[in-house]
């Protein structure tokens, strides 16, 4: 989307705009998914929308098809990925994880997940 909000200090906006390169598995017009660079299963993807917003919460109030187009991607990686099943994980705020502030989906798979995660 050519209006999306962007912050050109942001790693998923450079990488959204070609600077940063990333392995792509799956885009459409609002999202972009592309492999984690430090993989924690077989199957580790980020989902992200192609507008800046520092967390899930923030998107889902901006863009609420978008937020729900990161789930319908998420499914469609699943079934490009043949994973039997797997793990959706929005990390929000520092204290949860997450150290990049624009929205991102975790598909994690192609292992045993164990529950609850740390
Ligand atoms: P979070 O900790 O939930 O904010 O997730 C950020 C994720 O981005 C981490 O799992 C990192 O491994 C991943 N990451 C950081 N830099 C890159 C990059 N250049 N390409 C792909 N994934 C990245």
């Amino acid at each position: 989307m050519s209006d999306a909000p962007r912050d050109p200090d942001c790693l998923f906006c450079r990488i959204l705009a070609g600077e940063i390169p990333a392995e792509v598995v799956h885009e459409t017009e609002h999202v972009l998914a592309f492999r984690d660079i430090a993989p924690q299963a077989p199957t580790h993807v980020l989902v992200i929308p192609r507008g800046h917003h520092e967390n899930a919460a923030a998107l889902a109030a901006a863009e609420p098809l978008v937020a729900a187009e990161l789930l319908t991607a998420a499914a469609e990686i699943a079934r490009l990925e043949g994973l039997a099943g797997y793990r959706l994980a929005f990390n929000t705020g520092a204290e949860a994880g997450q150290t990049v502030f624009h929205a991102h989906l975790h598909v994690l798979g192609g292992r045993d997940l164990t529950w609850p995660p740390g």
